[in-house]
């Protein structure tokens, strides 16, 4: 064991979600039937929110929740560069365009003071605003909320990297403070669907027309049609959306997990503070923990050292994999990417999310990682940071 490849992340199945997953498959649906709804409400119920619509993955979610808060051609939304790049692509698949706000360097999130000063001196507001909780700590949302008051945006929070933490006391997406919360159920996010995400409101206007957008704009409500009802076969479709739908399949496997949601983010949680003991006096910049934030802890991030360790970051990098360690890194900063460029964004833009994208390493965080296993990570990681 000691040698196998330890990865950085990993989803953790067990025999209850096998058999939550086998019983759909024995049943009459395997798409639109009761898995779905029942996954949505247990969600909902988790967070403490009114509605959670489930999609086929985050990028989706992002997709429906920026069409349904009305963003188009002309819009613009602001996000954090430190994330993953379906963040600021939602805004164009609505035919709006992208910005960025920087970072904090200490929460590594969307840096409210950099948004306020950006919204001062902006020809063009932003209509949204995505802020991510990286890591698994949301943004400063209480800042956020009375800067979206003032200035007239929507704010999405975008927690595919936090469905199990907390904020203020309150669940992830439970907070009453975005417009709508994102979570991702990719395997190597907190609970998995194997495909799929989710957005949160108590906004049950928006709800409703998000689950109008996930499947092709139809309508069967006969309350909702808008011509005469033709007749039990009749349904309508009322506005152009996609088939972003989730299967009965995964909801059930969703809705499994579900339930061991705080038993993996406390076992997260207790590798996380391993870490923090054992790294503590190794130089390495360790995760910031916020006051305001119980991290549900989907990514342990450290800030390499060259100057103390003698090694490059691309250097600590290798050796580390070559031990067999799945390092990972979190993010090269979205304006950074091919594309991003030739929308005009270049190097020098956001220098903090670059700087922390410069030392970033990754380290394995996963539920079902051993002791064993993060001894062997701490031990290398001790052997190459020290000079
Ligand atoms: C993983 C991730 C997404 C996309 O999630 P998918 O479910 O894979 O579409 C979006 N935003 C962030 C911050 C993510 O980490």
């Amino acid at each position: 064991m000691p040698d196998a490849f330890i990865p950085y992340g990993r989803q953790d199945i067990d025999e209850a979600d096998i058999a939550a997953v086998v019983s759909v498959l024995r049943s009459n649906f395997l798409t639109q039937g009761p898995a779905v709804p029942e996954f949505e409400s247990a969600v909902a119920d988790y967070c403490g929110v009114r509605h959670g619509v489930a999609v086929n993955s985050a990028t989706s979610a992002l997709h429906v929740s920026c069409a349904a808060l009305g963003l188009g051609p002309g819009d613009i939304l602001w996000t954090t560069p430190n994330t993953f790049v379906a963040s600021a692509n939602c805004a164009y698949y609505c035919g709006a365009t992208a910005d960025f706000v920087d970072i904090d360097p200490i929460t590594l999130n969307l840096d409210p003071i950099a948004l306020e000063r950006k919204l001062e001196t902006a020809t063009r507001p932003p209509k949204i605003v995505v802020a991510v909780a990286y890591a698994g700590q949301s943004p400063d949302l209480r800042r956020l909320r009375t800067l979206a008051d003032h200035w007239g945006f929507r704010l999405i929070e975008d927690a595919s990297h936090a469905i199990g933490g907390r904020y203020r006391g309150k669940p992830v997406g439970g907070s009453g403070l975005a417009d709508v919360t994102i979570f991702s159920f990719h395997p190597v996010k907190l609970i998995t669907t194997g495909e799929g995400g989710m957005a949160v409101t108590d906004d049950h206007a928006l709800a409703e027309r998000m689950r109008l957008l996930r499947s092709h704009g139809i309508t069967r409500d006969a309350c909702q049609f808008q011509e005469l009802d033709a007749g039990p076969w009749y349904y309508e479709m009322q506005t152009l959306g996609w088939n972003y739908r989730m299967t009965d399949i995964q909801a059930a496997l969703g809705r499994s997990q579900l339930g061991r949601l705080d038993a993996m983010v406390a076992r997260r949680q207790t590798l996380a503070d391993r870490y923090d003991a054992a790294l503590n006096d190794s130089g390495l910049t360790l995760p910031q923990r916020s006051p305001d934030c119980a991290s549900a802890w989907h990514l342990y991030v450290i800030g390499w050292n060259p100057e103390l360790s003698g090694l490059s970051r691309a250097e600590a990098f290798s050796a580390l994999r070559s031990a067999g360690i799945g390092v990972n890194v979190h993010y090269i900063p979205v304006h950074l990417q091919p594309w991003y460029r030739a929308q005009g964004f270049s190097v020098g833009q956001f220098p903090i999310a670059e700087a922390h994208y410069r030392n970033a390493i990754t380290l394995p965080m996963f539920p079902t990682l051993l002791e064993a296993e993060q001894d062997r990570v701490i031990d290398e990681l001790l052997r190459l940071s020290q000079p």
